[in-house]
């Protein structure tokens, strides 16, 4: 039996081996900085261009419009402090959602601190924003508006080909932090008409430390200032020695993605299907958000009268005699915090059920016979769970 189930893949995934044999090189011989004009540092610089070359075009972009970054929050930082610096005389209207990634809401609260006005739209009980309400907030003085594509927590994905055409007929910008949603489902730039969008390379079977920022270049440039100066690389938008082994890996990574797209998503799609049908069949659970717009590979399940941090370590006990099984209770960055998640209490969730909420994350290196042991695994934990309270009520 494997030691571990890993369940966590929103939080990060493996490295795929394809991905680090290509990176591999670049780690040991092949170390030459790309920005150094010997033949070695060209031979690194060529490999940068190819990479840029398949992230580009993992989402419809071109290559010109991406900037290396060390990963989302970077990106979002990059794009969202850009925007408002640059287009300030225009207005200081943000537009974003209570249930986007700390990296967003912080950013965002970072600007109010600096002057801006940032408006949070709500989500209904499945986790969508209302269309009506983004309608009736958009202003002549917004700049901004930044809807994440998929939920990291729920999965669910908004309806942002909508979103980015009313932005932009209130003449405000459109950024999606897309890091759950690229590498998982198709997304072309064009397709909704994305000015800004971000992706991290961990969450695609990449390493840790790199990502990216798409910005418009072909119609409507966005023009954003640089966050970090120094040696003017990445066309000034991001100084730094570039991270060569990690961007190489970003490039594969987003290639191989690319080309598994559909077998992904129905391969994992199955093995949740299943997961969620059989999990389903206990008594007081559920799913949180919606069902129909929502990654193939996330299910967030409440389980009535059990707190999901006590599921979490039951299910990691290496006294069960099982294999450690690894799912969250939201967003990693944040686990550290004992607040209930803000995803799940902005869709209406009390305390209490978001307490009891459990996140499992497919991935494409989970078997069925993984799920089969969770599912047994997670019916038992929940159920010893329950007695527990019952005899507790009872005493
Ligand atoms: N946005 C979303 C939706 C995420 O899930 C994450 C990571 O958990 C981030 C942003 C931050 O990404 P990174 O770890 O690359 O900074």
């Amino acid at each position: 039996m494997p030691r571990w189930i890993y369940l966590d893949n929103n939080a990060t995934t493996v490295v795929d081996a394809r991905v680090l044999e290509k990176m591999m090189p670049f780690l040991t011989h092949e170390f030459a900085n790309a920005n150094s004009t010997h033949r070695f540092g060209v031979h690194a610089y060529e490999a940068v261009k190819s990479a840029r070359v398949q992230v580009a075009g993992l989402i419809g972009a071109e290559a010109h419009e991406i900037v290396f970054t060390s990963g989302s929050t970077e990106a979002i930082n990059l794009a969202i402090k850009g925007v408002a610096e640059n287009y300030r005389s225009k207005g200081k209207h943000i537009v974003t959602v209570s249930t986007e990634h700390r990296a967003v809401l912080d950013t965002c609260q970072y600007l109010e601190t600096k002057g801006f006005e940032v408006t949070y739209l709500s989500v209904k009980s499945d986790g969508l924003i209302d269309m009506d309400e983004l309608k009736t907030v958009l202003r002549d003085d917004t700049i901004l508006v930044s809807v994440m594509l998929a939920n990291n927590e729920t999965g669910v994905i908004q309806p942002i080909k909508e979103i980015a055409e009313l932005s932009h007929g209130a003449g405000a910008l459109f950024m999606t932090d897309a890091t759950q949603a690229v590498g998982k489902i198709g997304v072309n730039v064009d397709g909704p008409g994305i000015d800004l969008l971000c992706l991290s390379g961990h969450k695609l079977y990449a390493p840790k430390g790199v990502g990216a920022l798409y910005v418009r270049q072909r119609t409507n440039r966005v023009k954003i200032p640089a966050l970090l100066h120094g040696g003017g690389q990445e066309k000034g938008l991001r100084s730094g020695t570039l991270n060569v082994p990690g961007i190489v890996a970003l490039g594969e990574a987003c290639a191989i993605a690319k080309k598994g797209l559909s077998n992904d998503a129905e391969y994992i799609g199955k093995l949740r299907d299943y997961l969620e049908n059989e999990l389903l069949k206990m008594e007081g659970t559920c799913v949180n958000g919606n069902t129909s717009s929502r990654l193939f590979n996330t299910s967030n399940m409440l389980f009535r009268g059990a707190d999901s941090d006590a599921i979490i370590m039951g299910l990691s006990n290496p006294e069960n005699n099982l294999p450690l099984i690894a799912v969250s209770n939201g967003s990693a960055c944040t686990s550290a915090s004992i607040e209930p998640s803000h995803v799940l209490t902005a869709m209406g969730l009390d305390e209490v059920a978001a307490f009891s909420s459990i996140r499992f994350s497919i991935g494409k290196f989970n078997t069925k016979r993984e799920i089969e042991i969770v599912v047994q695994a997670v019916k038992g934990v929940v159920d010893k769970l329950r007695d527990m309270i019952i005899d507790n009520e009872q005493r």
